[in-house]
């Protein structure tokens, strides 16, 4: 992969190459396509999903002497040849994280009155606009309020709710929604055939989930891994770079968990603890693997949206061996897992309390409910006991096994029955 990163040599220059943003996309382009635009514009949403992109296309297609009948720039007159290269000189952006001041926003909005040295608007961008202090903002304002027909603003940021309501009102507002996991691996992967490199799919759908929405951080991901593995980008390697683990690995540990073997769950854990996954991380791990048997269950379609197809099969083959109360209080002592552990000094401890809290859960509940307290735990008349060197998990109906067991053997109370 060349030196230049992908974010930036696939921007996109038209809306329509705008990827997971169909509505903004739709609105802006009714409005040039019927010239109706509106003097300011605030573009909110999360980082790295295409608010500067979009401000930048917007500025180029109000400028561009002939738009597509779609209200795309044509990419091919003076003006948006200007865009293009840089060099528009009636474009100004303003980081506002660095430049932040009154002083930063007077030397932009003294020049506002002056006609445009080219093109029919002067576009002004400010990024990061919930950066400017309150004088900027009110300094801003006395624009905002009386703006020249030759000036549009948009104004992008995360942080919406830090914009000011003065300002807000004058903006029209657009939300920016973060990229779906698979429109981010349809991305990636025409990326990387431009780019000749050798990608496995569920590569592309581990780099489009731990970018958490972000197509630059996705982006930003896959130069780097294609980098470090030579344009041969097998899931194998992914998961090792980005120090993940396999979907297989929570397998494992709910499989011990369902059936009472809280002991074989810990060892798995201190396993992967070992070599080199953190805590929070596996905690947070367990718990997308919990939410997403529930999900395999209640909502197949939302599970589709985060995994690749072959492991959207695998939860729904394996969701119907997991109770939902399990599910349901397995979610919840691990969300108490990862609140213990963010004030923590010893992290890895939240953690094995939940595992072995969640390993003692099968016990307390039946496959419908949780059974009344007196009898949460059934004495079988003679309790088989499990094979010490059983390796697989054993279904919870085939081993009775009574709470005091079990409370001796991992001598931690077991929950209390609801
Ligand atoms: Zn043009």
């Amino acid at each position: 992969m060349g030196h230049q990163p992908s974010a930036r040599k696939y921007r996109p220059g038209t809306f329509a190459e705008v990827v997971g943003q169909p509505f903004v996309v739709e609105t802006l382009r009714n409005a040039l396509r019927h010239g109706k635009l509106a003097p300011a514009y605030l573009f909110f949403g999360p980082r790295g999903v295409g608010k500067t992109t979009c401000a930048r296309i917007l500025a180029k297609a109000v400028n561009c002497e002939q738009l597509t009948p779609d209200g795309d720039p044509c990419g091919e007159c003076p003006s948006c040849r200007r865009f293009a290269e840089g060099r528009a000189l009636n474009l100004i952006e303003l980081d506002a994280a660095s430049h932040n001041s009154v002083d930063d926003i007077r030397l932009l909005t003294d020049q506002v009155y002056l006609t445009p040295p080219e093109g029919r608007y002067k576009v002004y961008i400010l990024d990061e606009a919930h950066m400017l202090t309150t004088a900027a903002f009110n300094a801003f304002l006395k624009t905002l309020e009386e703006p020249p027909p030759h000036a549009l603003f948009i104004l992008a940021t995360t942080e919406k709710h830090k914009i000011p309501a003065t300002i807000l009102s004058r903006c029209q507002r657009f939300d920016f929604r973060r990229i779906p996991t698979e429109t981010m691996v349809h991305r990636l992967a025409h990326i990387a055939r431009q780019e000749g490199l050798t990608v496995e799919e569920d590569a592309l759908y581990l780099i489009a989930t731990k970018a958490e929405g972000s197509l630059r951080d996705a982006l930003s991901l896959l130069d780097q891994l294609a980098s470090r593995t030579a344009g041969q980008l097998t899931y194998a390697a992914a998961l090792q770079a980005l120090e993940t683990l396999d979907y297989e690995a929570y397998f494992e540990i709910s499989g011990y968990l369902r059936s009472w073997q809280g002991e074989k769950a810990l060892e798995a854990i201190h396993r992967y603890l070992q070599a080199g996954q953190e805590p929070a991380t596996l905690t947070q791990g367990l718990l997308d693997h919990f939410r997403n048997l529930l999900l395999a269950r209640y909502e197949p379609k939302a599970l589709q949206e985060n995994l690749p197809p072959h492991y959207r099969k695998r939860y729904e083959d394996e969701a119907p061996h997991y109770a939902e109360a399990f599910l349901l209080h397995g979610i919840d002592l691990l969300l108490e897992a990862e609140r213990r552990q963010s004030y923590s000094r010893a992290p890895e401890i939240a953690l094995e309390a939940a595992v072995l809290k969640i390993a003692l859960l099968p016990l307390a509940l039946t496959e419908k409910k949780a059974p009344e307290p007196q009898s949460a735990a059934p004495t079988p008349p003679a309790p088989p006991a499990r094979p010490a060197s059983s390796t697989s998990p054993t279904p919870r109906s085939t081993v009775p096994r009574s709470l005091e067991e079990v409370k001796k053997k991992s001598s931690v109370p077991p929950k209390e029955p609801n």
